[in-house]
């Protein structure tokens, strides 16, 4: 029976089964299609990386034998939309049976769900042979029970694939160590310079510019730093636990103006193209634990594998159990449009401009500067939760919406009333000047509330928790900052109230 089977942009699992046999009835089809590339505004570096990755992923098919159409972008065929261009290929080759993989955005997975109930041919749907959880695994989990904490997931996760355990205990007797990974950063142990790999994208950069794809970010196409193949994505993951997983938990929330990247793992790219798969990147970084003990301590790894084994599987398990209405939750009805700095990192706010700036140069910030720097503005200042969506699926390396969306709306926003965390992640400037070096080279004082040359997060954050009183004075967790916030005196909170209001009409003149 002679097969067409569909492999998209993030499927680039060398170790699928469907590849351990070669067949002269199998032809695997790849598009760089426009519909990708336009569905949201994308950073330049996400589209030259993906596309890279995907014509190095073809290759390797090809030089094993196997049978492989693949269209670059400037094909007439990779215009069309995919359900056209899919029955194209089946008339042309005479098609008798459609396979494809199970794609992880629910857009995705929609379009194919109703291309496959509409074929006169057979269709199959596999898995994608990368996750620890099947997509219903979490909603399972959790059926009848009112939070869906992560952490009670997590080790659920731990117990169930024998992860850092003892048989029924935690290594070391302690399931987190999380209150040990909040140092801030000063220099005291050198950070290793990043692995970088130069490749060059000039091609594929030439053919996004004649094939007029909007897009934004800076790029040199000649040095493209991300790893677009399994032996680079390989050589990064061996890089991060030789040189850096022994500092990885202790400073994983520190944020620093030289060290953009401390010691994170630059991995997310890697595994969420699927070139490494987390089974591999954990079972790597625990070997090089057991093996360094002097050296890797217990709270680095296990704060390691609490973001693959825990927060990664949890968000997609979030996602597909609440999608489709996710995509719409808006829990304080913000409204308001981004910032222009937002596009352009020109900012007097030395925090902004420092994680804004880095994510337009890189297409990358880690995980608090995307948190509690880019996210905490958006929230105080009230931005539409669609509109940060976008912002944040288009501009990182790593933003594919499975995992982009709960933690941008969900984690960042609070836009979806609590499902993932039980509080909104919102600071002042005091827990910025805390976690990094950002404060020491701004214009605006951190201590100041007032002023004109107050921090102007701190007048924004009291004002959010005054304006959101209604949504959150009750939650036991948010008490502490209410019992501040009364103490104020009244002058103090009306001044602060219309320096937020000015911030949030004008953020481009802070
Ligand atoms: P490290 O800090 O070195 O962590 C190691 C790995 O853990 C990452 O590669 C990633 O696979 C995983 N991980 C860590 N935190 C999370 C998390 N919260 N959710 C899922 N996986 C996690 N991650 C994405 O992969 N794509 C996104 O589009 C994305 N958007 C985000 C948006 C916001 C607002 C926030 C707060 C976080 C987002 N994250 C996203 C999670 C996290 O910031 C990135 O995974 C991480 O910064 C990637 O860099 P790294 O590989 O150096 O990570
Ligand atoms: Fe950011 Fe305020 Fe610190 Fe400036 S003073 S870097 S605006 S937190």
């Amino acid at each position: 029976m002679k097969t067409l089977r569909l492999i998209l942009g993030d499927q680039l699992n060398a170790q699928h089964s469907w590849y351990q046999k070669t067949s002269e009835s199998i032809v695997y089809l790849m598009v760089e299609m426009h519909q990708e590339t336009s569905y949201v505004r994308h950073h330049i570096q996400k589209i030259t990386a993906f596309f890279a990755a995907m014509r190095a992923f073809a290759d390797g098919l090809i030089k094993e034998k196997h049978q492989v159409i693949y269209l670059k972008i400037p094909h007439p065929m990779a215009r069309k939309p995919l359900n056209e261009m899919l029955n194209h290929f089946i008339d042309e080759l005479s098609i008798e049976k459609f396979e494809y993989q199970q794609p992880d955005e629910y857009r995705l997975d929609e379009q194919l769900n109703h291309f496959c109930a509409n074929l006169s041919i057979a269709s199959e749907c596999f898995s994608t042979e990368h996750f620890f959880t099947t997509r219903v695994e979490l909603r399972d989990y959790f059926s009848g029970k009112k939070q869906w904490l992560m952490e009670s997931f997590y080790r659920h996760m731990r117990k169930k694939h024998q992860i850092l355990m003892q048989s029924d205990a935690p290594l070391g007797g302690a399931w987190n160590f999380d209150h040990e990974n909040r140092k801030k950063y000063k220099g005291e142990h050198p950070v290793p310079p990043a692995m970088i790999f130069n490749n060059n994208v000039s091609e594929i950069y030439r053919e996004i510019l004649s094939e007029k794809i909007d897009f934004f970010g800076n790029i040199n196409p000649e040095a493209l730093s991300w790893p677009i193949n399994r032996q680079q994505c390989l050589e990064q993951l061996t890089y991060f636990c030789q040189y850096l997983l022994e500092h990885f938990g202790d400073y994983e929330d520190a944020m620093h103006s030289r060290e953009k990247y401390l010691f994170h793992a630059r991995l997310s790219f890697a595994m969420n193209t699927k070139m490494l798969s987390p089974a591999e990147v954990i079972q790597k970084a625990i070997e090089t634990f057991e093996q360094n003990t002097h050296k890797i301590s217990l709270p680095q790894i296990e704060g390691f594998v609490r973001q693959i084994l825990g927060w990664r599987e949890y968000v997609r398990g979030i996602y597909w159990a609440k999608m489709p209405e996710y995509q719409n939750l808006n829990y304080f009805n913000h409204e308001n449009k981004l910032p222009e700095f937002f596009w352009t990192g020109q900012t007097q706010m030395n925090c902004l401009k420092n994680a804004i700036g880095q994510s337009l140069d890189d297409a990358y910030a880690h995980h608090i500067q995307r948190l509690m720097v880019i996210g905490n503005f958006s929230l105080l200042t009230h931005l539409h939760p669609d509109a940060v969506d976008a912002w944040y699926l288009g501009v990182y390396i790593d933003a594919i919406e499975w995992v982009e969306m709960p933690n941008t709306r969900g984690m960042s926003q609070y836009a979806d009333g609590g499902i993932i965390a039980t509080k909104p992640y919102i600071s002042s400037g005091s827990y910025i000047q805390k976690m990094s070096n950002y404060c020491d080279n701004c214009r605006y004082h951190v201590k100041e509330k007032t002023s004109e040359k107050a921090c102007p997060l701190n007048s924004l954050y009291w004002n959010f928790l005054e304006v959101n009183r209604t949504y959150l004075q009750d939650n036991p967790r948010m008490s502490m900052m209410y019992h501040q916030l009364e103490k104020m005196p009244a002058e103090q909170r009306a001044q602060m109230r219309e320096r937020a209001q000015k911030i949030i009409q004008n953020p481009d003149a802070f």
